[in-house]
């Protein structure tokens, strides 16, 4: 903590970044660290490089959010939010590994603690409450805009306050948000409020593509890119949908099958798939995600894999074997 807080007291050009397909921490993170560090003055440039999912296009500052850097800026600083690796997030890396100083803040479990500086928290609720405790070290005024950011990262990777990273802080630190002028009611609305019926009509196929495993421990849902097509959504519509799967009585994991854009729909087809895994809390499906090169939290944690439907069905199917 004291050598990342001395760089981000010395630091003039700082490059922020998040992982690409970004959650609410991935956006909020981004943009309330950045915020606080340009109200101490640094020059900030907010990096994804993917789009910001609809629900997260209310925040403050949201447009500065930019898929492109500016190759003439020496930025002296990087800072690097909710990866737990530095390929997280996407063609960035090698700007980013020129940077003389990239500080790491996350709370994941499989963080390979790249960088210079480490601050990693698996017990955080969220990369927000890390971002939270650097700006009370900072002694930054929690302003609303970096108020909101926050408690909408809280709200979000809780999952309302019911997943198994609820902490104690989740609660002090939205409480305060809400005294620096939050309102609970609109955040919500903004994030939960409204669904378009492409959406819903996706929730559909997505519940009607649930499969069980002979144990009944094991659910997996598939999303291919015919479905999306179909209703007119897109990958950021599939957010919380895994959530179904894993509610099941007796399921133990699920597991949500997101096929990628090169996509021929094609079962036997090699394609390349994101694989979102969750459990109960009694297995740990980081692990599960580590062994084919991603990673995440013990309860939620994903990979991407280049394979057939077909060949990843029986491969995930098999995990059921061991639950
Ligand atoms: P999701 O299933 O929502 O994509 O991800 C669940 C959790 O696992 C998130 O915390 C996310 O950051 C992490 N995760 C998902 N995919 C990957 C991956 O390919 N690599 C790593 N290291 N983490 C991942
Ligand atoms: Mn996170």
């Amino acid at each position: 903590m004291e050598q990342t807080l001395k760089h981000l007291v010395d630091c003039k050009h700082v490059l922020l970044a998040s992982h690409g397909n970004p959650d609410g921490d991935a956006v909020g993170s981004l943009i309330a660290m950045g915020l606080a560090l340009e109200s101490i003055n640094k020059k900030i440039y907010l990096y994804n490089n993917s789009p910001i999912p609809a629900v997260y296009r209310f925040l403050p500052s949201v447009d500065r959010i930019t898929r492109h850097i500016n190759h003439s800026i020496r930025f002296d600083t990087a800072v690097i939010l909710d990866c737990g690796n530095l390929e997280r997030i996407g063609p960035a890396v090698s700007i980013v590994n020129k940077v003389p100083v990239i500080i790491n803040i996350d709370h994941h479990i499989t963080n390979t603690g790249f960088g210079f500086c480490q601050l990693i928290d698996t017990f955080a609720c969220s990369t927000a409450e890390i971002v939270y405790r650097l700006i009370k070290r900072l002694k930054v005024p929690i302003n609303s805009d970096i108020a909101t950011s926050i408690y909408t990262v809280i709200l979000t990777d809780t999952g309302s306050f019911r997943f198994s990273n609820t902490n104690q802080a989740a609660f002090a630190i939205c409480e305060e948000m809400t005294e620096r002028g939050v309102k609970p009611y609109e955040v919500a609305q903004r994030v939960f409020g409204t669904y378009s019926l492409g959406r819903i009509k996706l929730l559909n196929l997505a519940l009607d593509s649930i499969e069980i495993s002979y144990n009944g421990k094991l659910s997996i849902m598939t999303i291919t890119q015919d479905m999306l097509a179909q209703t007119g959504t897109k990958s950021e519509d599939i957010d919380g949908m895994i959530h179904y799967a894993r509610n099941i009585e007796d399921v133990k994991v699920a597991a949500l099958i997101q096929e990628h854009k090169n996509g021929a729909g094609n079962p036997k087809c090699f394609n390349r798939f994101h694989v979102s895994l969750r459990s109960d809390g009694t297995v740990d499906v980081a692990a599960i995600a580590a062994s084919y090169g991603g990673g995440g939290h013990s309860s939620a944690a994903g990979f991407g894999i280049e394979t057939t439907l077909a060949d990843l069905k029986a491969e995930i199917t098999n995990l059921a074997d061991k639950l």
